[in-house]
């Protein structure tokens, strides 16, 4: 096997040529990686930017870090764990497990870790991707573009944020070297980061202030730890855990229920949401303000047990009017109240309608993804690929995720569709593909009219799922084992090809 170190020493300044370059080693990366082994290819590599696999896995290490998806469902379908410790797990063992499969199935050593990529451009006299990296050129034949819509911080622009003398990080970012013991502390969002921040912190702090744009509806968190009889089971009865895992897998399907077809179902858990804000916050004032204004479902839903017990703290206040600027010690809002601070955690959430991705792949006809977007929203073609960048896969690309379910799944189908691309360019002699323009645009087409009446476009919010037009280019609108049953097979119908020079003539099956 290829053993790639990043020592710059070894550095080489001539291209290096791979038939598949994995941009990114998260799950989207590492679950790629391991398929491409399994399938029998060698000549393929992994560009990471950091120094470990792990993705938005490694990056996010903040207090409480931990997944809103159950741990049954969170794990790829070939590697399930048993030996989950809890119902819903924390960051550090979903990281250890990712490393520890890639280690296990060995794709660690195709990994160049430091390596950030810096920008793409198709070669279309050559057929090629030529990949400009901070460890130099790469060519590749295919790219799998598996940085994920949630890689890049957002890092709000508030008047005088610069100015803050403080310590300010973040969520993504944690500075683990930042000691919030006895501080005043300040978080700046209420989205699914802020909601597993917020409940470690205010134990240590002093005094926390929760600044909140928009009420989040908030869920009860059933998550608890298993017990070893349990694990046990897991481990030595053959079928138990992917029995459980089908089942937990089914019932959250029933979400697509509230969000894309028929969202008044959604009152149903509205009335949960309130019953347990009742529940937990006394405060009639605290509860007016903690009450959404918009949909549920609008944005994502999110679970906690302990999020409004800590609003309830008396050493914690939540601050709804708006941010005006922040000072070299203090926040300032709207109605002119001057809170001192002595750190801020910005759980701003990331830029993900605008991500780097689209930035940096230059397509056949000159363009970015991003400047394409900037004219009709960005647009793909079963959330994988897109017209104008042939030979591109773009994991959990535009219009492809569920919030309701494990996007392992999502993964694990686009992997599908991209083996099934590799074997027909081999079969066929391609050296390239590139969805027809024609074939995309009627695509969107259908899936903007699915996509009409859901409650993301509804439910008088504006979240994260919205470009800038307003247009949902995050979400699929419908069940996921529909998303995956489309990517099954890769559709050579819907795609313009070329013929590899010397390739032979493609015998039709
Ligand atoms: P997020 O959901 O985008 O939330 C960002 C928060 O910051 C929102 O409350 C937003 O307010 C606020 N905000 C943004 N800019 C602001 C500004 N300039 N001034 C004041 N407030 C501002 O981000 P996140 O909480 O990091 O979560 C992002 C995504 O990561 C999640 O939706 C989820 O998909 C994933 N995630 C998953 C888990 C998990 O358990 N699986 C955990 C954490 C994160 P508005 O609502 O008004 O925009």
């Amino acid at each position: 096997m290829n053993q790639q170190v990043a020592d710059p020493a070894a550095r080489d300044t001539s291209p290096r040529h791979t038939h598949v370059l994995i941009i990114g080693s998260g799950f989207s990366g590492v679950g790629t990686a391991i398929r491409l082994s399994h399938e029998g290819y060698t000549d393929f590599l992994v560009l990471e930017r950091g120094n470990d696999v792990g993705g938005t896995w490694r990056d996010n290490s903040y207090p409480g870090a931990a997944c809103d998806v159950p741990s049954q469902l969170y794990s790829y379908s070939f590697a399930l764990n048993p030996n989950w410790s809890r119902s819903f797990s924390k960051q550090p063992e979903i990281h250890r497990y990712i490393r520890e499969v890639s280690e296990r199935y060995g794709v660690r050593d195709k990994h160049i870790f430091g390596c950030e990529v810096t920008g793409a451009r198709w070669n279309d006299a050559a057929g090629q991707w030529e990949v400009q990296t901070s460890q130099g050129l790469f060519i590749a034949d295919v790219v799998v573009a598996g940085a994920g819509p949630l890689s890049d911080p957002n890092l709000p622009d508030i008047k005088g944020i610069h100015t803050y003398e403080g310590e300010i990080f973040h969520s993504a970012r944690w500075d683990h070297t930042a000691d919030l013991q006895g501080k005043r502390v300040a978080v700046i969002g209420t989205g699914a980061s802020a909601m597993q921040i917020v409940p470690s912190i205010a134990p240590e702090v002093a005094h926390l202030d929760v600044y909140q744009r928009t009420a989040p509806w908030i869920l009860p968190h059933f998550g608890r730890r298993y017990l070893l009889p349990e694990r046990l089971a897991y481990k030595y009865i053959p079928g138990l855990q992917r029995l459980i895992r089908t089942g937990i897998y089914s019932m959250r399907e029933g979400f697509v229920f509230t969000q894309a077809k028929y969202p008044v179902a959604a009152r149903f858990f509205e009335l949960v949401a309130r019953v347990k804000m009742w529940l937990e916050i006394r405060d009639p004032e605290l509860r007016r303000k903690a009450t959404p204004n918009h949909r549920l479902g609008c944005k994502r839903m999110l679970i906690s047990s302990d999020y409004y017990p800590t609003l309830a703290r008396a050493d914690v206040d939540l601050v709804t009017d708006g941010i005006k600027e922040i000072r070299e010690h203090s926040i300032v809002t709207s109605d002119d109240t001057e809170r001192e601070v002595d750190a801020i955690v910005l759980a701003t959430g990331f830029n993900v309608s605008d991500s780097a991705t689209y930035d940096l792949f230059t397509g056949r006809d000159g363009r970015t993804i991003a400047e394409i977007a900037d004219i009709e929203s960005v647009q793909a073609y079963k959330g994988t690929v897109l017209n104008n960048f042939p030979n591109l896969f773009v994991m959990l690309g535009p219009n492809s995720g569920t919030n309701y379910t494990s996007l392992i799944y999502v993964i694990e189908s686009q992997i599908n569709y991209i083996i099934d691309a590799l074997a027909t360019m081999k079969k066929q002699g391609l050296q390239s593909f590139e969805v027809r323009r024609d074939v995309q645009v009627e695509y969107n087409r259908q899936l903007r009219q699915q996509m009409a009446s859901t409650v993301w476009l509804t439910g008088g919010c504006h979240s994260w799922f919205l470009d800038e037009k307003g247009t949902n280019t995050m979400l699929w609108p419908d069940f996921s084992f529909r998303l995956r049953r489309i990517l099954r097979k890769f559709d050579l119908d819907a795609f313009d090809t070329t013929a590899r020079a010397n390739a032979p003539v493609a015998v039709a099956d």
